[in-house]
């Protein structure tokens, strides 16, 4: 990983997050490949190389995550929880066929909000549920 390395070690820091090793790997996955992963598939990606890792452990790290803003949740379907190390404000589409989750950008100057003039916003979560190019394209063949 070499400079990419250091950077993370230095981020956690700056976050309050001790970097163990463990916890800069996952945070790696996750900017990495950028692909909206599952605990599931965060431990599957990262076991072989992380034998000691166990289920818990990711969970548990991406939880210290979550507590400390350094990465968002998804959660389109409610049995499937996501995770995204991108916080900067950005909607998703879901393929109901291939299951791969989209970003999608979002120009908040030009959405308009009704109803929440005297309201405070926490978190804001746009999902679209659909079917991906990819897939439209191989119906077509
Ligand atoms: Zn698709
Ligand atoms: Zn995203």
């Amino acid at each position: 990983m070499g400079v990419s390395e250091f950077k993370i070690e230095e981020f956690l820091k700056q976050h309050n997050i001790k970097p163990s090793y463990q916890r800069m790997k996952i945070y790696n996955y996750l900017i990495k490949y950028k692909s909206h992963p599952t605990v599931d598939e965060i431990y599957q990606a990262l076991v072989d190389e992380i034998p000691t890792l166990s289920k818990t452990t990711v969970y548990n790290t991406l939880k210290l995550f979550l507590d400390n803003k350094i990465i968002q949740l998804i959660t389109i379907e409610e049995n499937e929880t996501r995770y995204d190390a991108d916080i900067s404000i950005h909607g998703h589409f879901k393929c109901l066929e291939c299951g791969r989750v989209y970003d999608v950008w979002l120009d908040m100057t030009k959405m308009k909000l009704k109803g929440l003039d005297e309201f405070r916003i926490n978190e804001s979560h746009v999902y679209f549920k659909g079917t991906c190019s990819k897939c439209l394209i191989k119906h077509k063949n």
